[in-house]
Parts: C-alpha cells; sequence; structure tokens
C-alpha cells in the first residue's frame, strides 16, 4: 500500500512527493483509505507517529474534487476587500481542534504544503497572540481551519467572523488534552456546532495518544455507529 492507491486526488500526490513522504507511516495505511471512504474515526496515535498527514492527507484531498463547488465564498478582494461593508464569515469546510498554539502551528505549516496547488486556503487560530490580524485573515477566506478550543469559540461568539455551518470534516487532535472535566462543555459545543442540520455529510476524526472513558463518551455520543478504531 502506498499513496498512490489510496484513491487520492492527483495534486494530493504529488504535494505528498512534495514533502517528501514516501511510504505511509502505519497510522496514515490505516487512517487515510478509511477517511477516503468518508467513514468517522478514532485513533490511538503518538505525536511522531505521522498522525497529522494521516488527518490532513484524506480531507484535504476529497475537498480538492470540490473547487469549483467553493468558487463564490471568497469576499472580492480585487476591489479591496472591507471588513466594514463586507461581512463576510469564515466557513470552513475542515476544522481541526488543537489543545496548543505549537500544535495548532504545526498542523498549520503541514496544511499549508498539502493545500499547495489547490484553491483551498488553511488559517490557524489561537489564543495568547492579537486577535486582530486573525480576525482578517479568516474574513480573506478559510477552507481548513485549525484553532484551540478558547481562540475558536471566541470567534464563533463574533458577528460576522466564522460560522461552523459548512464543516465537513470535525477533526480532533490531542483529544485526551482537551476532554477532561472542565474541556468536555466546549469540545461538545465545537463538536456540535457543524451539525446545524442533522446533515450526514458531517464526518469525525478523533485522534488521542491515550483511550480514555470520557473519549468513548465522545466517541459513542458523536461518532456514527460504524466508525473506524485504530490503534
Ligand atoms: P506527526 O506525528 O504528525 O507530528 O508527524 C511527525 C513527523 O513525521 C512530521 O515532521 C512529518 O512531516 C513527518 N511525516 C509524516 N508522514 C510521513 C511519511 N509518510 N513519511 C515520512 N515522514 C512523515
Amino acid at each position: 500500500s502506498d499513496f498512490h492507491s489510496a484513491g487520492l486526488h492527483p495534486v494530493m500526490v504529488q504535494n505528498i512527493e512534495h514533502c517528501g513522504y514516501k511510504d505511509p507511516t502505519p497510522v496514515q495505511a490505516y487512517t487515510i483509505p478509511a477517511a477516503v471512504q468518508n467513514r468517522d474515526i478514532i485513533a490511538v496515535a503518538q505525536t511522531g507517529s505521522g498522525k497529522t498527514a494521516a488527518y490532513l492527507i484524506p480531507t484535504i484531498s476529497k475537498l480538492m474534487g470540490k473547487v469549483k463547488k467553493l468558487a463564490g465564498r471568497r469576499p472580492n478582494l480585487a476591489n479591496g476587500y472591507n471588513p466594514a461593508v463586507d461581512a463576510v464569515r469564515a466557513e470552513p469546510l475542515i476544522l481541526v481542534v488543537a489543545p496548543t498554539r505549537e500544535l495548532c502551528t504545526q498542523i498549520f505549516d503541514e496544511a499549508r504544503r498539502l493545500c499547495y496547488r489547490s484553491m483551498l486556503r488553511p488559517c490557524v487560530a489561537y489564543g495568547g497572540a492579537p486577535k486582530l490580524e486573525q480576525r482578517d485573515e479568516l474574513q480573506r477566506g478559510c477552507d481548513v481551519l485549525i484553532a484551540t478550543p478558547g481562540r475558536l469559540l471566541d470567534f464563533m461568539s463574533e458577528p460576522h467572523v466564522l460560522t461552523l455551518g459548512r464543516v465537513r470534516y470535525t477533526i480532533i487532535d490531542e483529544a485526551d488534552e482537551m476532554i477532561s472535566p472542565d474541556w468536555e462543555g466546549d469540545i461538545g459545543r465545537i463538536m456540535s456546532g457543524g451539525d446545524t442540520n442533522e446533515d450526514s455529510d458531517h464526518h469525525y476524526l478523533l485522534f488521542s495518544a491515550t483511550f480514555k472513558p470520557e473519549l468513548r463518551k465522545v466517541a459513542k455520543k458523536y461518532l456514527a455507529n460504524d466508525h473506524i478504531r485504530i490503534r
């Protein structure tokens, strides 16, 4: 099994080559074909296992086949984008939630490489940095959003910034770091944030270093009954 036989978009296969990835890591070998089939996934994977590419490759690849449908969702930058007039909202199709700024930055770097030569635009949002620049980037259009829970909820509560109503893939990375008693409510709001219309076209991928009972609860609540477990 290599990247060529996984049913990926040709542009994605090229981007993987540019990244220098020759063979899928074990977590990628299991995750990519399942995610291409739009199965929900819960995977136990450590940092260094290639888990970031395991979820970014199939989900971004799926969107590459839909770029035409995305057209018209961009603010008209050619005529000078004015946030006061053009009350544009970012409508990401892929949402990646991760616990820390460092992790979000790493995921964003990988997303940028994997979105290369597509029309897809990744953005990143995390706390501990001014909101102005992040908000401005979001309002220029965002297809793949990588965010910490706090800053994400913050932007969700502002008018005209962000809606999760079009999210197709919600990915929770290092889920065990976030699904503690005090995070559960926030993650729950984020998980259901895109489910405005019982859309069965909304898929969930959970990645975690450990498999705690709380995680089992979240999986049971949000993942499809036929979800795949990878460990
Ligand atoms: P991660 O577990 O996502 O933090 O990835 C760890 C490192 O492995 C990152 O620097 C990736 O760029 C790299 N990586 C991911 N997938 C592959 C692959 N298939 N072959 C070689 N390196 C990879």
